[in-house]
C-alpha cells in the first residue's frame, strides 16, 4: 500500500490517502508539542518507538474483542488504518491523579483512586480540549447518545485491559486518552496508544517514563521511550 496524498498532519502524526477508499497511512513523527503545542521540540526516534508501541497495543486488545482503526503496522513509522470518521471528543480514563485532575482539584499526584474516574473533553486545540460532561455532548451534538455508551463501555473496557498488560510489565498504568471514530456505522478505537498519550510510572520507584518527561524538562526522555518499548515488546 502507498501513500497518495497527505490530508492530514497533526501535532505528532501525518495521514494519507492510500489506493484503497476506506484505508489510510498513518505515519508517527519524532515532534513533540505540549501545552496546546506552546513547548514544540524533539524527541529523537519517537515516532518509530510509538508506532511500534501502538501496533502491539492495538493487537493486543483486538484479540480481546476491542474493535479498532489498526490494520497492520507497514513499516518503521508507518501503520495501515481504517478511515473513521472521528468523534469530536477526547475520553480520558484516570486511575491515579496526576495532571490535569491534581491541578483542576488541587491535589497531590498520585493519589491511586478506588475506582477509575472518565472525563469527557471536547475536541478543539483553539479552545485547549475542555472539559464537559454528558450533558454538553448531548446539547453540541457530538455524538448520539447511545453511541457514547459504547465508547464508554469501550473506554473502561481498555482501561483494565491496558492496566492488566502494563501491570505485566511492571510499570502503573496512571491515566490516557483514547480517540473513537465511527467506520461502516461501527464504533472504533482510532489514534494511538503510546507514551505521549498515556501516564507510565516505573513499578516501585515511581519514575516517569511517558511525555510528562519533555512536558516537566524531567530529561531521559528518548531513554524512558525506549525502555516503555523494550518492556511492552517483552
Ligand atoms: P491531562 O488531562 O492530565 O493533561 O492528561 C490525561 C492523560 O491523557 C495523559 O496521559 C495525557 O498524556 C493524555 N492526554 C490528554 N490530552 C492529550 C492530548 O491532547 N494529547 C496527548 N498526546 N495526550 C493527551
Amino acid at each position: 500500500m502507498k501513500k497518495i496524498k497527505m490530508i492530514y498532519e497533526g501535532k505528532a502524526k501525518k495521514l494519507f490517502t492510500t489506493e484503497e477508499k476506506d484505508v489510510l497511512i498513518q505515519e508517527f513523527k519524532d515532534d513533540a508539542t505540549a501545552f496546546n503545542a506552546q513547548k514544540k521540540g524533539t524527541i529523537i526516534g519517537k515516532g518509530v518507538v510509538n508506532n511500534k508501541i501502538s501496533a502491539i497495543i492495538f493487537k493486543y486488545l483486538q484479540k480481546h474483542d476491542i474493535p479498532t482503526h489498526f490494520i497492520k503496522q507497514l513499516d518503521e513509522r508507518d501503520m495501515l488504518i481504517k478511515t473513521l470518521e472521528i468523534i469530536p471528543i477526547e475520553v480520558t480514563i484516570r486511575n491515579i491523579v496526576a495532571g490535569g485532575m491534581a491541578k483542576m482539584l488541587g491535589l497531590e499526584e498520585g493519589i491511586v483512586l478506588d475506582e477509575p474516574v472518565l472525563e469527557y473533553h471536547y475536541k478543539s486545540d483553539a479552545l485547549d480540549d475542555p472539559l464537559i460532561n454528558e450533558y454538553h455532548v448531548k446539547a453540541l451534538k457530538l455524538v448520539t447518545l447511545k453511541d457514547l455508551d459504547e465508547v464508554k463501555k469501550l473506554s473502561f473496557k481498555i482501561n483494565d485491559l491496558l492496566k492488566e498488560f502494563f501491570s505485566k510489565r511492571r510499570l502503573d498504568l496512571v491515566d490516557f486518552k483514547l480517540e473513537f471514530g465511527k467506520y461502516k456505522g461501527k464504533i472504533l478505537l482510532g489514534d494511538e496508544i503510546s507514551p505521549d498519550t498515556c501516564r507510565l510510572w516505573e513499578e516501585k520507584t515511581g519514575k516517569k517514563l511517558d511525555k510528562d518527561r519533555f512536558r516537566r524538562d524531567l530529561g531521559e526522555i528518548e531513554e524512558a521511550y525506549q525502555e516503555v518499548l523494550k518492556r511492552v515488546i517483552s
